[in-house]
């Protein structure tokens, strides 16, 4: 007998994989130029010249003995070392490679995060609007997820919703800024009062909630946005990081999970990290990606591309009538449907070969996501196909 709650899993592909997949389909039939695909949040820039300079130096310098082996699960030393130095740099603080466990990518690391907190009747909460993905790492690795409505007038937090989420059983939340969809940036002023509810709550239920910092976007900030770091506002952040969209290189999966040394019990919490990455069978990340990072660690993206497609399709879309909040970061406007009906909406527009994600499995059934890390063509090609929609 297999299980039945993987098969589904495995069988049910995302809305967004399903689009995506449909767009391949579709440009088999007419031609790639005439399919508008905004689904997928695959980075459009390529990856940064030093990236394939230093790996060709690592291969060129090869001497048979260790560039393809494992390395400890915890990540290479030189990769930890280099991530500590670069947040020092960048944040003041007094992180240690002890305290860097190098993962595959984001998701890897959230996962190892999450299951390190879950309990018997543990809870997660995520902030809508969310990656769609948290509701199943959430539930598969111990814990029930729990959604928080969504902010739309500034897709900051919906502390009402919050509060009344809150309970003796949450054991962390889930805060992901730069955001994908909406592209918001939380500023200062809300992790600050995020700070001061969790604060409050832990000590009402006498245990921590560990804010669980989901940060593939990190660099991707426009209009001079600040980011804060969140372990310097909220001392129980464990950050996940990943390189997948900073350096174009998602295929190539690498990330890590920083337990800062002012978490409560952060020795334990990164022993159930390793602990967590063994039953995800994590043995550790790709070697060669680890060499990389080591000597790339202060690469940042040139981001005029996905920059100059944010303004434009912002500008144009928001002259035709659409309802969107202007995002600081990441790559991907969340727009409010017409109608108010985003599936509906989503399907009008693919009868046109334009592919947008309806927002229902980011917990904003209203909001349609479009992704802009696409071609700059596309993007001209598609406004007219944007314009008649929503007249
Ligand atoms: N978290 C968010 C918010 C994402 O958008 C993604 C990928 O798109 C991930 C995590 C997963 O990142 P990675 O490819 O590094 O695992």
């Amino acid at each position: 007998m297999l299980n039945k709650n993987m098969i589904e899993l495995g069988t049910r592909r995302s809305c967004i994989r399903e689009l995506f997949e449909y767009g391949n389909k579709r440009a088999a039939e007419i031609g790639r130029e005439n399919v508008y695909d905004y689904s997928l949040g695959n980075p459009s820039v390529p990856t940064p010249h030093k990236v394939q300079v230093v790996l060709k130096d690592l291969i060129e310098k090869d001497d048979g003995k260790s560039l393809h082996g494992y390395t400890s699960a915890s990540g290479c030393f030189p990769a930890r070392q280099a991530v500590a130095d670069d947040l020092n740099k960048r944040y003041g603080t007094d992180t240690e490679p002890g305290d860097i466990f190098i993962t595959c990518g984001a998701a890897p690391a959230l996962t190892a995060a999450l299951r390190a907190v879950s309990c018997p009747g543990s809870e997660v909460i995520a902030l809508a609007p969310y990656f769609p993905e948290y509701a199943v790492f959430v539930a598969e690795n111990g814990s029930r997820f729990v959604p928080v409505a969504a902010d739309t007038d500034s897709f900051q937090i919906n502390f009402e919703d919050l509060e009344k989420k809150l309970n003796e059983h949450t054991q962390a939340i889930i805060v992901n800024s730069p955001n994908n969809p909406s592209g918001a940036v939380y500023t200062r002023n809300t992790l600050e009062k995020l700070a001061a509810l969790l604060t409050e709550k832990a000590k009402e239920y006498s245990h921590p909630i560990y804010v669980l910092s989901d940060e593939p976007y990190r660099e991707l900030l426009y209009d001079n946005a600040e980011l804060p770091y969140v372990p310097g506002i909220y001392k129980d952040t464990v950050i996940c990081y990943s390189w997948s969209k900073s350096l174009s290189l998602p295929g190539e999966r690498i990330g890590y999970v920083l337990v800062p040394k002012t978490v409560t019990d952060a020795p334990l919490f990164m022993a159930a990290v390793a602990g967590a990455s063994r039953v995800q069978g994590h043995v550790c990340a790709p070697a060669l990606m680890q060499y990389m990072v080591s000597r790339c660690i202060s690469l940042r993206p040139d981001i005029e591309a996905y920059d100059r497609n944010r303004q434009t399709l912002y500008s144009a879309l928001t002259s035709y009538g659409y309802e969107c909040v202007k995002p600081q970061g990441a790559f991907y406007l969340f727009i409010k449907a017409p109608g108010g009906d985003s599936q509906a909406f989503s399907d009008r527009a693919k009868e046109k070969d334009l592919l947008i994600v309806p927002g229902n499995d980011f917990g904003c059934p209203e909001y349609f996501r479009i992704s802009t890390c696409v071609s700059y063509e596309m993007i001209l090609k598609s406004l007219p196909v944007f314009e008649a929609l929503i007249k």
